[in-house]
């Protein structure tokens, strides 16, 4: 539970605030984007309070998705905690429940004809698990590497889900254990793109949607990645940059830091200029 002796000073007057446990891991700022940002420190704070229904219903997802308890409320968030897995677009939905042994890493739901995917394992929490199992379940969970493993045990003992990671970042009892690039069935294609760790893979989906883990986010509208975190290898990380610029796709959809949608030809613009930039 959130503690208001505890709260940053810099949320905005009103009920809805965020205390100094915050781990700055991103989920409420993509949840309810008008309701939380950034401070310097990197933690969040209410930037505004929800100014009707549908901005309370985002700002509550995120009351149920923080990883640590760091966002208090006197409202309820007991129904909107049952709209998660939010839709973004197309296939692709956000799961919240974010799990703090991952760091607050977010994950994604896709709905598929061949069946569904989980992209890194969100909190195995009841009503998440309810919504998921009433749309059909998981075939699959695809782990971009080995931070965002989470609850994935669980996930395979409700769900029968194969876990899907690159044999370098196997730090799990993984069904489907992949050597590089390959393809898991139409429009589904892994890109190995080893710098964060050894074993980070990105999914690209349907040539528009591209799960990054910790390789590539976006931050204030630009793409970044972080030299502080390629546990692995720098080196390698540029090159796995690089490597993007063979692929088309309009979304970046990672685990830490935000999302960005833009057309294909400026993704690929973005891209170049991140490489100029590092
Ligand atoms: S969701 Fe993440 S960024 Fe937001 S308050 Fe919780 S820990 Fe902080």
């Amino acid at each position: 539970m959130a503690r208001r002796e505890l709260a940053v000073p810099e949320n905005v007057p009103g009920d809805l605030f965020v205390d100094e446990t915050c781990i700055e891991c991103d989920t409420c700022r993509e949840l309810a984007p008008e309701v939380f940002g950034s401070l310097e420190s990197g933690q969040s704070f209410v930037q505004e309070q929800p100014a009707n229904d549908a901005s309370w219903r985002r700002a509550l997802h995120a009351v149920v998705s923080c990883p640590t308890a760091s966002i208090g409320t006197e409202r309820s968030a007991k129904e909107a905690a049952r709209d998660l897995p939010v839709h973004l677009e197309g296939p692709v939905y956000r799961c919240g429940y974010s799990s703090e042994s991952s760091y607050g890493a977010q994950s994604y739901f896709l709905r598929r004809d061949g069946g569904n995917i989980l992209v890194d394992s969100p909190r195995f929490a009841a009503p998440l698990v309810r919504r998921i199992a009433d749309s059909g379940g998981v075939r699959r969970m695809f782990l971009t590497h080995r931070d965002d493993v989470a609850d994935h045990a669980r996930f395979r003992e409700r769900f029968g889900c194969e876990r899907i990671i690159h044999r370098d970042d196997a730090v799990i009892d993984a069904e489907v254990l992949l050597d590089g690039d390959g393809e898991l069935g139409p429009g589904l294609r892994v890109i190995h793109l080893p710098g964060h760790t050894r074993g980070s893979c990105a999914l690209l989906v349907d040539d528009r949607y591209l799960f990054t883990g910790d390789h590539l986010w976006a931050w204030e509208g630009r793409l970044e990645m972080g030299r502080n975190v390629s546990w692995y290898s720098w080196t390698e990380q540029k090159k796995s940059l690089r490597k993007l610029l063979d692929y088309r796709f309009e979304w970046v959809l990672p685990g830490h830091g935000r999302s960005l949608h833009l057309p294909a030809p400026l993704m690929k613009k973005e891209i170049e200029s991140l490489i100029g930039r590092i």
